[in-house]
């Protein structure tokens, strides 16, 4: 089914933001910038003043709330928002593109409805502003798979992210190296995301299916083709009872509307055709983008530093069993650190 979203109010924000930075988002509205919204993360860079940006940000919330909506009534089990996941924002300030963040303000949601909620972040860029959101919460489970903070804004999301007080053991980070590719991502993700979903046992699973681990994407460094990111996609939908499903990012655009259509029709169990239409191929080759004419990439790519991308995967899935496992009482398999074989 497909539900018309409709514009949220400035009062749905406030479960997760503060009303001073609301003010500042609806002030900002007319576009015209001013020295004190820098205190907010809002200026030159990432966050630019635009007009409209506060009305945008609330139709994005909208979106995304009418989404949670259905599936907190029980009307669905699974919805998707691919406009929505804006996982930078803070509860005080604009961060990597977002303003408000849909994700943070969605979760309060379910947990006024009494859910239990496990949170992953498929996006190069690490999930910091979700995780901060409910670092000492043990109610929400974040998991964050994504390049390196090493290498890639926002810096954050490594290994000793671990949650605090309450939620020490809820926040799980997995950094992978720059290059990263299919088999690598698929071993590390098949290594956390169901131990942990079955241990944690989430009344709503709330993900992000960003496309910007992809090897095309100009804005980061993995190495990820339709493969690796779809294989996390049917594992969420397989593993979860209730699932809203958000975009996040993803700055080939031809690339992230496939690989969206993708999502799509697996969520609604539609069969799709193998080719892309004529029209959508050449539209992109017009635009200067490459792009092969078929809906899945056709190939894996290559060993491009393999044993450095899983030398780092290793030792993040290697932290990530020695601390949080055990705080779950999960059970590692025996002799799992002696196997690793770089
Ligand atoms: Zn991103």
């Amino acid at each position: 089914m497909y539900e018309a979203p409709t514009q949220a109010d400035g009062e749905e924000a406030r479960a997760f933001h503060t009303d001073e930075y609301l003010a500042i988002l609806k002030e900002a509205n007319d576009g015209v910038f001013k020295e004190k919204y820098a205190g907010y993360g809002m200026g030159p860079g990432d966050n630019p003043v635009f007009p409209g940006m506060y009305d945008f940000s609330l139709t994005v919330l909208g979106c995304t709330m009418t989404a949670a909506r259905l599936i907190g009534e029980k009307k669905v089990k699974r919805a998707f928002n691919m406009a929505g996941g804006m996982h930078h924002a803070m509860r005080d300030r604009a961060s990597g593109f977002c303003f408000i963040n849909d994700i943070a303000v969605a979760i309060e949601y379910f947990l006024s409805k009494k859910m239990k909620v496990m949170y992953v972040d498929i996006d190069a860029h690490h999930g910091d502003g979700v995780q901060a959101a409910f670092y000492d919460s043990n109610r929400v489970l974040t998991l964050s798979l994504h390049e390196s903070g090493r290498s890639l804004f926002p810096g954050t999301g490594f290994t000793d992210e671990i949650g605090e007080e309450k939620g020490k053991g809820y926040s799980v980070n997995v950094p992978l190296r720059f290059g990263t590719d299919d088999a690598t991502f698929i071993w590390a993700f098949d290594q956390v995301f169901e131990p942990i979903i079955d241990k944690f046992n989430p009344d709503v699973l709330v993900s992000l299916v960003a496309c910007d681990m992809m090897h095309t994407d100009p804005l980061a460094n993995m190495n990820l083709t339709s493969e690796g990111f779809l294989h996390a996609v049917r594992k969420m939908r397989e593993k979860s009872t209730r699932w809203l499903c958000l975009g996040g990012g993803g700055y080939n655009e031809f690339n992230t509307a496939r690989l969206w259509t993708l999502v799509w029709a697996l969520l609604n169990d539609i069969d799709l055709p193998d080719e892309l239409p004529e029209e959508f191929v050449k539209k992109a080759r017009t635009e200067g983008f490459q792009l092969h004419g078929l809906m899945d990439d056709p190939y894996r790519m290559g060993e491009w530093r393999k044993q450095e991308v899983m030398t780092e995967a290793q030792n993040s899935i290697r932290d990530i069993k020695r601390t949080i496992f055990p705080m779950h009482k999960i059970k590692v398999k025996k002799g799992f650190f002696d196997d690793l074989f770089y």
